[in-house]
């Protein structure tokens, strides 16, 4: 006699598409001899299953506990139904509903198992550079619309052939349904090409590649999310010639070894780091350097780091594999030119690539979405992400509540956008600097798609408040085209919402957010960054600031780094004396010019920036008087901190204002009396620090908040945030910081679109 039967429908949400969920519930739903069904919806997957009590109650268990490794289940749903006369279970169609939405994974590194099919000469994928499996592969790079299938894919040009089709049509195979899924015969292929000509194709083109590496030259890399250009990290000339032509003059390379064992010759990693390093989105992570590494310095000038990344698509591995004379360490840098965005179409890859690379590796799979890879760092086990992109983009983050459909354009840096739909958070991948045309063109079609993607129709707006930024004038433009209702959020107010929402916050409890950064536009219209912002999601209040100081020439004033020592030391009343490095840096001409400026306050507005008061120190103690890129000065100063010392500079703090003429005094003293600039960094750096703590007691005092949020780029400062951190810890208070999206103005959108979302009713 059969036991009863029962029935229940299963809705699951998170990401569960193209990540091997209907063959795991296929098999689970075999081995537990349950009939019925399961397929894709655009909301999800949904399950029907027939069966005794104790077999569903089987089958649930290990669907909430054992999904396939890159599935997240954010809700499931079961409902008790009358069981249907099913003879077998199986994998229907998949269902659209144009309403409706479901995450899409991001681009996920090459598996174990795929990895080991491709060093396996008895594979029939043998060294096929676009093996992949429904538990790696192209997932957000290839998809042009949901649900996610083949057809909706840059893979829809490939037919597969027969051996291809009865994988992908096999529930128990490992490729079930892997959109991407391709071979030798049927799939994409590489090629190479020099000086417009197609010299080889697929493995002699890979073949090929390495041999111009290993002679130094420069050659273009199509990957997953775009170009990379690539050449031998331990060739002086070849690194010098990369910089040359891209126009990078300082900025740090990536760089990409085949193995662990191979970066570890070249840098510490503790395991933390290994785990970031191997994890399934295999970021850039920053690594400290070993003096011994042979990797030229021009690859990261100045720096005590490297950014570190392995292989994480099969045609990177048989590019880095290791043999005889083949460099161990490549530089693997976006393939664009400084501040432009990524190249990833073939057909512009000539005009944007040919003057920057001796040849290509081209390949024929389509790239729907320009990825640039991701980059973290690890602090104190964690990861600290610098750029959020390749790997993680469009995994959304969850919000501590339900959010209105809304757009948030983010800031004019660093620029990410957010798009939010009930608890979750769509944060596009890196758009990048917004200063020039092709990133605008990024940025506007980057909305587009995740609007189409995610079936999100904005019904409210969010951007900066400053009036001139390209993101701040598209969503102006927007909500006048649309009549849509646009939230204005200042700048710091949106670090510090972005931290809270980044930790899960979810109380009304105030928070002290200190928001240290370059730039922000202030609501006195004068340019903010040093702000002690106290309140929440809601609102806040400016607590506390460094006192303003003009900005001579605007946001020139960021590559300008000496005139801004000297407005900081006009400003605090100190004299231009002749031997101090900012004033011989500039001829007395621009000097008088200077000086009118600064007195007439023409062309020269206020600001309260940390990230500036970090140059002008750098500038003053002769660390550089120019910068190629923002915050090259301070990241400089900050490498030379010496870690021993204690001793701290005084930053006097009345009525809100925080005086730095105290700290520039004895500084000055300091350089002159000959102390070293490693001691005079770390002086600087834990007056600073000491200062933060000193603030917050005091804001603690008047407002009652014990929580502090640390967010803005210059708490990628890590000499700074480790000081900081631990006196604010030790003096009892809670102490947030970034963990799911970085620190700088990469936050912004996120933090927008909850203050927003606050106020949209
Ligand atoms: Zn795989
Ligand atoms: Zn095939
Ligand atoms: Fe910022």
């Amino acid at each position: 006699m059969t036991a009863a039967l029962s029935g229940l429908r299963v809705r699951v949400r998170g990401i569960v598409q193209g990540v091997g969920f209907r063959p795991f519930v296929y098999a689970l739903a075999v081995r537990n001899q349950l009939t019925g069904w399961v397929r894709n919806t655009s909301h999800g997957v949904e399950i029907e299953v027939n069966g005794s009590e104790p077999q569903l109650d089987a089958f649930l268990e290990a669907l909430q506990n054992q999904p396939p490794p890159l599935a997240r289940i954010d809700t499931l749903e079961t409902v008790v139904i009358n069981p249907d006369r099913f003879t077998r279970f199986e994998i229907l169609e998949s269902q659209a509903d144009p309403n409706d939405f479901i995450p899409v994974s991001p681009d996920m590194t090459i598996c174990p198992d795929c990895q080991r099919e491709l060093f396996n000469p008895q594979d029939r994928r043998y060294r096929y550079p676009f093996i992949n499996c429904t538990n790696c592969g192209p997932r957000f790079t290839i998809v042009k619309d949901i649900p996610y299938d083949r057809p909706l894919t840059t893979m829809a040009d490939f037919p597969m052939c027969s051996e291809c089709g009865a994988e992908y049509h096999d529930p128990l195979n490992r490729r079930f349904h892997a959109q991407p899924v391709a071979c030798q015969e049927c799939g994409p292929q590489v090629r190479f090409e020099a000086g417009g000509q197609q010299l080889a194709v697929k493995d002699a083109a890979i073949k090929m590649a390495r041999e111009w590496l290993k002679d130094g030259k420069i050659v273009a890399i199509k990957g997953l999310g775009g170009y990379h250009l690539a050449c031998d990290a331990t060739n002086p000339s070849a690194v010098d010639e990369l910089r040359l032509r891209k126009k990078r003059s300082d900025k740090p390379f990536a760089l990409m070894a085949f193995s662990l064992e191979q970066i570890e010759q070249h840098c510490l990693i503790t395991a933390a780091e290994q785990d970031a390093l191997t994890s399934p989105q295999h970021p850039i992570v920053l690594l400290q350097r070993k003096p011994e590494s042979t990797i030229v310095p021009g690859a990261a000038p100045q720096q005590m780091n490297l950014g570190f990344m392995l292989p994480y698509t099969p045609l990177h591995l048989l590019l880095t594999e290791p043999a005889p004379g083949f460099p161990s360490v490549l530089v693997m840098t976006s393939g664009n030119l400084s501040e432009e965005p990524i190249a990833y179409r073939d057909d512009e890859s000539h005009e944007r690539l040919d003057s920057l690379a001796d040849a290509i590796l081209q390949h024929n799979r389509g790239i729907h979405m320009r990825v640039d890879d991701s980059v973290v760092r690890i602090h104190r086990g964690k990861t600290y992400p610098l750029r959020r992109s390749r790997g993680y983009a469009p995994d959304p983050i969850l919000l501590p509540v339900d959010n209105p459909s809304l757009l948030a354009v983010g800031a004019e840096l660093k620029n990410v956008f957010c798009l939010t739909r009930e608890r979750y958070a769509f944060l596009s991948h890196f758009i990048g600097d917004m200063e020039n045309y092709e990133t605008l063109v990024s940025f506007e079609e980057g909305i587009r798609h995740y609007e189409r993607l995610y079936r999100v129709q904005p019904k409210a707006l969010a951007a900066d408040l400053h009036p001139d930024y390209l993101a701040t004038r598209y969503a102006i433009q927007r909500s006048q085209e649309e009549n849509l209702p646009l939230y204005q959020v200042q700048h710091h107010h949106a670090h510090l919402a972005a931290c809270l929402a980044d930790n899960g916050w979810n109380n009304d409890e105030p928070v002290i957010g200190i928001s240290f950064d370059g730039t922000g536009y202030g609501t006195d219209g004068t340019i903010w960054g040093s702000e002690f912002l106290v309140g929440g999601y809601d609102g806040y209040q400016r607590a506390a600031h460094l006192k303003y100081v003009p900005l001579p020439g605007g946001d020139q004033a960021v590559r300008k780094v000496s005139r801004m020592a000297l407005a900081h030391l006009w400003a605090a009343g100190i004299d231009w004396e002749p031997e101090l490095k900012p004033v011989q840096a500039l001829c007395p001409e621009e000097r008088a010019a200077l000086t009118g400026q600064l007195k007439h306050g023409l062309n020269a507005p206020l600001t309260s920036s940390m990230g500036r008061l970090f140059d002008a120190a750098a500038a003053i103690l002769g660390i550089r008087q120019t910068a190629t890129y923002e915050g090259q000065a301070a990241i400089e100063l900050e490498m030379l901190a010496d870690p021993d010392e204690d001793e701290i500079y005084p930053f006097p703090f009345s009525d809100g204002i925080i005086d730095p003429e105290a700290m520039w005094s004895m500084l000055l003293k300091d350089w002159q009396a000959g102390i070293s600039v490693n001691k005079i960094s770390a002086r600087f750096h834990n007056g600073i620090a000491q200062m933060t703590v000193d603030v917050c007691a005091r804001l603690k005092k008047i407002y009652g908040a014990n929580t502090i949020a640390l967010s803005g780029g210059v708490w990628q400062n890590m000499f700074l945030l480790n000081k900081s951190q631990t006196l604010l810890e030790n003096a009892g208070f809670t102490v947030l910081i970034h963990h799911q999206v970085p620190a700088n103005d990469g936050c912004i959108a996120l933090g927008q679109a909850i203050v927003a979302g606050r106020q949209f009713i």
